[in-house]
């Protein structure tokens, strides 16, 4: 293990709970992991607690299973299993965010899908498939609390980089946590922007090839950086 690189995760993994809440993707509720710079089969996510006030000691290291390395005391989110689901499923997912984004629950509710309409948020992807924990579950409290449950909804992500949960909330993942960051809050205003439009009629959506290219460009090193730098400054993190 290399201490810098755990360290530099954590800093960033503070960062990015403050950026959620500040952008107003995740307020009370919802949490975001991070997969371990150095293991594989390890995440780091906070205990339980609200995003706007994590710090540095609240970061506990999980098994993909989502058992803790050491808890020491600290009560953990109840809906790790997601985090550890999805990490198992996609080896190309180093972060994962869950949120109860109010706009985007929208689009779990009704059948109606939920599209790219502005070019950033292209980054959400062709397809944003929902996951209706009834189908295999039935009447749930509602949270993914367990391994199956977790990676019920990790199969229905499939490949792509948001699942919405009906009546529920959304999971977003990344490349980076930079990027799992920045899909979930373009989720969240693609979401905004279409209700929006639909009282003025039906969107005139992104195309599949708009996508694909506006998509490639936002993930570039320089869009990363810039959107990471303005959103860690409105959070409190300026000229770090
Ligand atoms: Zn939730």
């Amino acid at each position: 293990m290399t201490d810098a690189a755990v360290q530099a995760a954590l800093t960033e993994l503070v960062i990015a709970n403050r950026i959620l809440a500040r952008e107003g993707v995740i307020d009370d509720f919802g949490h975001v992991s991070v997969r371990h710079p150095t293991d594989p089969n390890l995440y780091l996510l906070s205990r339980s607690r609200s995003p706007e006030i994590v710090v540095r000691e609240d970061i506990i290291e999980f098994t993909l299973e989502g058992e803790p390395i050491d808890q020491n005391g600290r009560p953990m989110y109840r809906e790790r299993a997601l985090h550890g689901a999805v990490y198992m499923a996609r080896p190309d997912v180093r972060s994962v965010v869950h949120h109860h984004a109010r706009a985007a629950i929208v689009f779990s509710l009704t059948g109606k899908k939920l599209k790219p309409a502005f070019h950033m948020a292209s980054v959400i992807g062709h397809d944003v498939p929902v996951w209706d924990s009834q189908a295999e579950f039935g009447d749930t409290n509602m949270l993914i609390e367990t391994m199956e449950q977790g990676q019920s909804m990790a199969r229905a992500m499939g490949g792509e980089r948001c699942v919405l949960l009906r009546g529920h909330g959304a999971t977003c993942c990344g490349n980076t946590l930079r990027e799992a960051v920045f899909v979930s809050i373009y989720l969240k205003e693609n979401a905004e922007l279409v209700l929006q439009t639909l009282p003025l009629g039906e969107p005139n959506y992104l195309t599949p090839g708009e996508i694909d290219q506006t998509r490639a460009m936002l993930f570039s090193e320089v869009p990363q950086n810039r959107t990471w730098d303005y959103r860690a400054a409105r959070a409190g993190f300026r000229g770090l």
